[in-house]
């Protein structure tokens, strides 16, 4: 795994220190192992969980400018993309949040024992933590919701001027068009749609990436049956 992830950083550019790459492959073999037990992932040879999660999350480091940024990383399940990105970007700050208990004591209980700090973790629902208002410069989420419903749990916990971005499949342009009144509504604003390749495969992701230009207004988020049962969109 360890080849897979150097090759792959140095194809996006991003460079790592061999600790790193390290420190990636041992939390991969972490979550192999948890894997057996639980079930935390679908993908579980190694080639693929170092392209699919760890090359595809650190990919968003391509994105935007990450270090020493607070992040939250929303529906984080086994930690994807949140913590490949604290791994390689150390002065950062993750939140992880998850509504399943057993994966954020995975995340949590790894990330101790492989010495990653600067890693909260939070067994709750992203629309229910009101604490958290406004308190985050980049919220990163993959594979949680639909981007109507997605943006209403994420952008709440977006500060002034901060970045909501959305981990994608390759077309998702008709679905960027479907949230543009939700995105409007929450205070945020489409930037851009940047497309991906993950390195060693054939498999283009998208980053949605919505800046926050107003406050959200604070009706916002309203409780999740609500929001997905009437996601926010135009007439
Ligand atoms: N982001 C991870 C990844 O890409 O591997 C996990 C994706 S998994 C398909 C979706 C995760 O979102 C699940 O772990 C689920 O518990 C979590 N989730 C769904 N709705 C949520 C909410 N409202 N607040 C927090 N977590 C949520």
């Amino acid at each position: 795994m360890e080849n897979i992830l150097t090759e792959g950083l140095q194809a996006l550019g991003i460079p790592a220190e061999r600790e790193a790459v390290k420190t990636l492959a041992a939390y991969g073999r972490l979550l192999a192992d948890a894997n057996r037990v639980t079930n935390l992932t679908a993908i579980t040879d190694p080639a693929d969980m170092a392209r699919l999660h760890f090359l595809d999350s650190a990919a968003l480091l391509t994105a935007a400018d990450f270090s020493g940024r607070r992040v939250a990383d929303i529906g984080s399940g086994a930690g994807f993309p949140g913590v490949p990105l604290r791994v390689l970007r150390p002065d950062m700050h993750l939140t992880v949040i998850d509504s399943v208990g057993k994966k954020v004591d995975f995340v949590d209980a790894s990330c101790r024992r492989l010495g990653i700090e600067n890693v909260n973790c939070i067994w709750g629902r992203a629309e229910e933590l009101p604490q958290l208002r406004e308190r985050f410069d980049i919220v990163v989420s993959r594979a949680v919701a639909e981007l109507d419903v997605l943006a209403e749990l994420c952008l709440p916990l977006v500060t002034r001027n901060g970045l909501f971005i959305a981990m994608k499949g390759p077309d998702c342009r008709e679905e960027a068009e479907q949230a543009e009144h939700a995105i409007r509504t929450l205070g945020g604003r489409l930037r851009e749609i940047r497309p991906y390749v993950i390195p060693g495969t054939d498999i283009t992701h998208t980053a949605l990436i919505v800046e926050k230009i107003a406050p959200t207004p604070m009706r916002y988020p309203r409780r999740y049956a609500q929001i997905k049962k009437n996601p926010l969109r135009g007439s």
